[in-house]
């Protein structure tokens, strides 16, 4: 504005002499006169060119102060709202907490447990520990009927977990630690490349129901307050697990004879149809073995009730030791039993048929010094060959089972 100041004076002093005198008529006096025209017009002018200098420093003074407001308030919008994400992730830590129980009471099986605890986890580690889920370490073991297996994990390869399972358990879980969430902030051995471990025991009545080891390559990852939170978590967890562990009891009972710990008729029937079922889409053969033992009434009514007893926990002892966990053994009435053996053959059954018939015919059973033999007749039936439906195949091998009765049994 100085310089436009300047400017503009020239032009009044150029307009007044042009005005004034015409360029033809300019004489020394009016030249002189013109002079002294500037001379006053700048004199006068110097006091608002200071004025104005004045003034711009006052401007520049005040636009600095406004910049500086500026830069103040920015700082300030962004700490606030810095302040905000902070509340925004404490509250959906908190929240991802208690929506937890929720979530938790829904699972009645281990695997669901698995996967719930899996989902909060991520939450819990994203608001609460403000750490990406992809970048920790994550072991998940639980109990099942005394012995712990690893039911989940994150960050691991599948095929390690398969490989060490034993060896990682054996390595989480001992006496000391079992009772306390321990946090360490340097690794431990089985996991030197991991800065901070936090091992979460899951106890209900000084029971250790389960354990979660999570793992960071971050130091000093925990803090007391999410220590705290993960002792909330792992409460629920715990609580949740007992109420799976006495579920899967109560449905292990309802589906187990209680003289033979074999399955009982109902589930065999069920189990027969998914087999079933599961044979017709992978195209495979599934055999079916019924067994009744000869003349049990005969050993009943020799040795007594008990001594009968004994002899059909002992048959279920023995066909169980002659089966593989893909097969499914079950009671399916006094004295008869049934297999079902997938993807097996006609022939395959008949084998293992015999191979049991012959080894029970070899077998003294000793109840209280009284030793009892005892044989069995047996009928196969083969899907799809001899039936596809579970009620023909069951007649099927009823049929061949009354076949070798009456051939002379055993
Ligand atoms: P077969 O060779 O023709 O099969 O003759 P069996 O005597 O084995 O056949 P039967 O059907 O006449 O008798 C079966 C007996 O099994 C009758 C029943 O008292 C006995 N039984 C069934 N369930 C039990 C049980 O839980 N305990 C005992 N001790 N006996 C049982
Ligand atoms: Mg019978
Ligand atoms: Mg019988």
């Amino acid at each position: 504005p100085r310089g436009e100041f300047k400017f503009f004076l020239v032009f009044a002093w150029l307009a007044t002499a042009t005005l004034a005198f015409p360029l033809k008529t300019i004489s020394p006096a009016a030249l002189l006169i013109c002079c002294l025209w500037y001379l006053s017009l700048y004199v006068f002018s110097i006091p608002f060119g200071d004025a104005e200098l004045k003034l711009n420093d006052r401007e520049q003074e005040l636009m600095n102060k406004k910049k500086n407001l500026e830069e103040i308030k920015r700082e300030s919008v962004s700490t606030a709202e810095k302040e905000d994400d902070n509340i925004e992730s404490e509250i959906k830590g908190i929240t991802s907490l208690y929506t937890a129980a929720k979530d938790l009471s829904f699972a009645i099986k281990f695997d669901d447990m698995a996967v719930i605890i899996k989902e909060i986890l991520k939450k819990v580690l994203k608001y609460n520990f403000k750490i990406e889920p992809d970048s920790v370490n994550v072991l998940l073991a639980f109990k099942k009927r005394d012995s712990f297996y690893i039911a989940a994990s994150m960050g691991y390869d599948d095929e390690f977990i398969k490989e060490k399972e034993q060896e990682l358990i054996k390595s989480v879980i001992n006496d000391k630690t079992q009772l306390e969430i321990s946090y360490s902030s340097s690794g431990n051995d089985n996991m030197d490349f991991h800065k901070s471990v936090l091992k979460v025991p899951f106890v209900v009545e000084k029971r250790l129901l389960g354990i979660m080891i999570i793992s960071a390559p971050v130091e000093n990852l925990f803090n007391a307050k999410q220590v705290e939170n993960m002792k909330i978590l792992a409460n629920q967890i715990a609580i949740s697990l007992e109420k799976v562990n006495l579920y899967e009891e109560i449905q292990q009972i309802s589906v187990t004879d209680s003289l033979t710990g074999l399955f009982v008729h109902r589930y065999f029937q069920e189990k027969l149809e998914d087999e079933i079922k599961r044979a017709g889409r992978y195209d495979n053969h599934l055999s079916l073995v019924m067994c009744d033992i000869d003349f049990f009434k005969k050993i009943n009514d020799t040795y007594g009730h008990l001594a009968g007893d004994f002899i059909l926990k002992q048959l279920a002892v023995m066909l169980k030791n002659h089966t593989t966990p893909a097969e499914t053994v079950a009671r399916y009435g006094g004295e008869e039993f049934v297999i079902i053996m997938p993807d097996t053959d006609k022939e395959a059954a008949h084998a293992k048929a015999v191979k049991i018939r012959k080894d029970l015919e070899k077998t003294k059973l000793n109840f209280n010094g009284t030793l009892i033999s005892i044989t069995v007749s047996m009928g196969v039936s083969t899907y799809p060959g001899d039936a596809v439906s579970r009620r023909n195949l069951v007649e099927q091998a009823d049929k061949a089972l009354y076949a070798s009765k009456n051939n002379g049994r055993n």
